[in-house]
Parts: structure tokens; C-alpha cells; sequence
């Protein structure tokens, strides 16, 4: 494994600089810049299989997989072929095309939606998701959790008010206090805050969103009270209010099981919700993500009920077939696969930061997992925020510098895909003790 020495990637530094001048922070998305851990980010020039190649010519094991979509491994050779063949044939024609109904129907058979609308990202899906939830219940009220990230949607851009029943301020300076004054926000997994909430303000809740197992404040599971799960509780409580229960899978979507999180929970305990989201994995690295639902629901949506919504390459052709692909790749066994490397991984990582005195949890859903640098259960935002960013920082850039690309941040899940074979798992295990201890001397 090359081990790489720090100072000492000039390529990406010019291209920073160069970035920089004409980009806010050298990035098109936040996370990117390495602001969290410090340095210089790595700007890829190439990724094959579980490995992205860098501008400086370094080779890192990716577990970041774009954030999520690369299920599959980076350009998958069956995937490529038929993104190709879709290209040759023209890359957006403003109609209804063939792609777009065989996703949707994929789509419709792996998820207990029964309509779906395709957008072009996940913040499109989440934000149309809530004015459908408005426009049919006739109410304006949106519940979210502290610490779920929905996109970068006004509304569920809050930050909890004074007390848990009372309305939410701006999250961002730019969202005016008009946007989040309908924004309750509750602390994930309290189902007392929950039912106060509906107490309170229920005839004006039009709806609950919320990640169906948390993995941007870090993997946090819905947690389990008497064999009944968060989400079933969320189910129920809304329906009983009227309100719409939104289960935003963008994230966990065909990734932390084949039926997403919902493979998890609502399957089995036989609840489903109103409406879904879905992003990432099913546009296989493209601009490709969904918003779905009860029939009854969905019919209320512009052209043939009153709630408007449109994207002039919603459905894009290319998209569309790189996703479809995808799906039909992710077989059984690609689930199992992945399952079998995260377990590996998590494993090695969990023996490596004991063996170096790390306090660290593990925390997974499905074949999505997380460490938080903590010795505390996470259960919610509070207790997500316990995590050691400095000990986070530290391991994250030991890997780097051995060839092991983390999220850039310690409140992120670290994501695998099929194309993690033993050479890239054997790199990742290689690198894990070294790291430990740096975490330990951060
Ligand atoms: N919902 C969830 C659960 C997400 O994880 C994300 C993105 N990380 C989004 C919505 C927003 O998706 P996008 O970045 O495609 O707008």
C-alpha cells in the first residue's frame, strides 16, 4: 500500500488554489473542502471498482462511494455499456421516454410505494414530498428531527426552537424566519417529544419527515420500545392526526437493504409510508432521485391534481438507464456481499481503536454503518454531537495517508459496494492499526 506523505500533493493544491478563485471554498458542496478535518482536499481524477484514483496519481479505497449511489463499485463495465448505448441515442428529449417507466416500475416493486415522480435530486425529492404533504392535507405544519438532513430545502433548513413544542428559527442565514416558522424541530427517537407535539399543534400537522434510519449526524438506528419500532410509532401517531408520514430513504434507499430501510422495519411490522423519498443509489452516479406514494396521494400532483411540480430533465434519459442498470445489477447477492465487507470492516475498525484505547461506537443499519469517536450510545443529535472531531480528524488522515479514503467528516456513514474485494478490504484492515493510534495521540 502507498503510504503517502501529507505535504505532499502538489497537483491538488494548484487545483485548490485554482478552485478557490472562481468557487466559494474551492467546492460545489460543502463537505467536500475538508473543513472538518483540515488539509487539502484530493481531487480525483479517475475511480475503477472500490478505488478512486487522485490528480497527483495517489490510489485511495473509497468508502465514501459518492456519498451513497456507487452501489455497484465505481464504473461499473455493465453499467458504462449502457449509459453509453443511452448517450448514442441522445441525451434529453423533453418527452416521456421508455427508461423512466422501467425505473419507475422497478422502483414500485422493490418499495411498498405505489406511484413514484422522478426529480433530479434528493432536495427536489424531499422539498416536492412536503407541498404534496401540504397541498393534500390542506395543513401547513412540517415535523423533522434534529440532526435528519433533508437537502438543503428552506423549510428544513431549522434549528429547534426555545421549547420542543414550539416552532423553529433559520438554520442558515438566507432562510427567512416566514420559512421555518412551520417547522417543528424534535429530538430523533423521543416519542414523548412526539406526541406532545402532535398534541399541541396536530390539527395543523400536515406531515412528519424523517430519515428512515438517520446517517447524516452518523448512523443512527430508530430505536425499538417493546418490539415496536421508531418509524411504526411515527406511522401511527400520524395517522391517527391525519397527518402524512414521509420516510426520507434518499440516503438508505436500495443501499442499507434491497427494500431500503423500510427491508428493516415496516416490512415486517406491516406499516407503510404515505410518502418516500429515494435519491443516490437509484440514479447509479447520476442526477437521478424520486418522490412516491399512496395512489391517492400522488394523484393530488400537477398534471392530474392541483399540486404543481415539473424539472425540465426529470427523467433524463441517461440518468434514468444508469439507474435502472444499477437496480437490476443489485442483486440478492450484491446485498450480501456488502454485508459480509461492512461486518469486516466494522470488526477490524472496532478491534483496532480498543486495542488503542479509543472509545468508539459502532452503529449500523443495515449494510450502512458509522463510528462515532465516543463512548456514549447514540441515540440522537446530543448525543451524536459527544463525538471527538480532533480523534476523528486524526484517524481520518492516517488512512488517507495510507491509502483509505474516509468521509471528511466524523458525523457521516462510511459506505462500501460490491467492488470492495479482499484487495481493498485487506487495504483498509492494513491501515486501521496505524490510524488507531493516532487517533489515540490526537
Ligand atoms: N435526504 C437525505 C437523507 C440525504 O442524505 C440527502 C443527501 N445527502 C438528501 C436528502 C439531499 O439529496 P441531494 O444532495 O441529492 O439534494
Amino acid at each position: 500500500m502507498p503510504t503517502l506523505d501529507q505535504g505532499s500533493v502538489p497537483a491538488s493544491e494548484q487545483l485548490f488554489a485554482r478552485a478557490k478563485a472562481v468557487t466559494p471554498g474551492g467546492v460545489n458542496s460543502p463537505v467536500r473542502a475538508f473543513n472538518a478535518v483540515g488539509g487539502t482536499p484530493r481531487f480525483m481524477r479517475e475511480a475503477k471498482g472500490a478505488w478512486l484514483t487522485d490528480v497527483d496519481d495517489n490510489r485511495y479505497v473509497d468508502l465514501v462511494c459518492s456519498w451513497g449511489p456507487m452501489l455497484l463499485g465505481h464504473a461499473h463495465p455493465e453499467v458504462q455499456a449502457a449509459v453509453q448505448a443511452a448517450v448514442a441515442r441522445g441525451t434529453s428529449y423533453g418527452t416521456p421516454t421508455v427508461p423512466e417507466v422501467e425505473l419507475a416500475e422497478e422502483i414500485v416493486a422493490r418499495t411498498p410505494v405505489e406511484e413514484i415522480r422522478l426529480v433530479s435530486s434528493g432536495t427536489e425529492a424531499t422539498m416536492s414530498a412536503i407541498r404534496l404533504a401540504r397541498g393534500f392535507t390542506g395543513r401547513d405544519v412540517v415535523i423533522k428531527f434534529a440532526g435528519c438532513y433533508h437537502g438543503h430545502v428552506d423549510a428544513l433548513l431549522a434549528s429547534a426552537g426555545s421549547g420542543l413544542a414550539t416552532f423553529a428559527v433559520p438554520g442558515t442565514p438566507g432562510v427567512p424566519a416566514s420559512s421555518t416558522e412551520l417547522t417543528l424541530v424534535l429530538p430523533y427517537n423521543d416519542r414523548a417529544a412526539v406526541e406532545a407535539a402532535f398534541a399541541e399543534h396536530g390539527e395543523r400537522i400536515a406531515c412528519l419527515i424523517t430519515e428512515a434510519a438517520p446517517g447524516n449526524m452518523g448512523v443512527v438506528p430508530p430505536g425499538s420500545v417493546d418490539g415496536r419500532g421508531f418509524n411504526g410509532f411515527l406511522a401511527e401517531i400520524c395517522r391517527r392526526h391525519g397527518a402524512l408520514f414521509i420516510s426520507d430513504e434518499v440516503m438508505t434507499g436500495f443501499r442499507a437493504t434491497r427494500e431500503g430501510a423500510w427491508g428493516l422495519d415496516g416490512k415486517h411490522e406491516g406499516w407503510t409510508p404515505d410518502l418516500m423519498t429515494f435519491g443516490k443509489v437509484m440514479g447509479g452516479g447520476f442526477p437521478a432521485a424520486a418522490f412516491g406514494g399512496r395512489a391517492e396521494v400522488m394523484q393530488t400532483l400537477s398534471p392530474v391534481g392541483p399540486v404543481y411540480q415539473a424539472g425540465t430533465l426529470s427523467g433524463n434519459p441517461v440518468a434514468t438507464t444508469a439507474g435502472l442498470a444499477t437496480l437490476r445489477l443489485a442483486t440478492d447477492e450484491v446485498y450480501a456481499h456488502i454485508a459480509s465487507a461492512a461486518e469486516t470492516v466494522k470488526a477490524a475498525t472496532s478491534e483496532a481503536l480498543t486495542r488503542a484505547g479509543v472509545a468508539h461506537v459502532v452503529q449500523a443499519a443495515g449494510t450502512m454503518f458509522s463510528v462515532f469517536f465516543t463512548d456514549t450510545p447514540v441515540t440522537d443529535f446530543a448525543t451524536a454531537s459527544t463525538t471527538d472531531v480532533a480523534a476523528y480528524a486524526a484517524f481520518f488522515h492516517a488512512m488517507l495517508a495510507r491509502g483509505v479514503y474516509l468521509p471528511p467528516s466524523a458525523y457521516e456513514a462510511w459506505f462500501l459496494s460490491s467492488a470492495h474485494d479482499d484487495d481493498a478490504i485487506g487495504a483498509i484492515l492494513a491501515a486501521l492499526p496505524e490510524a488507531a493510534q493516532a487517533a489515540a495521540e490526537a
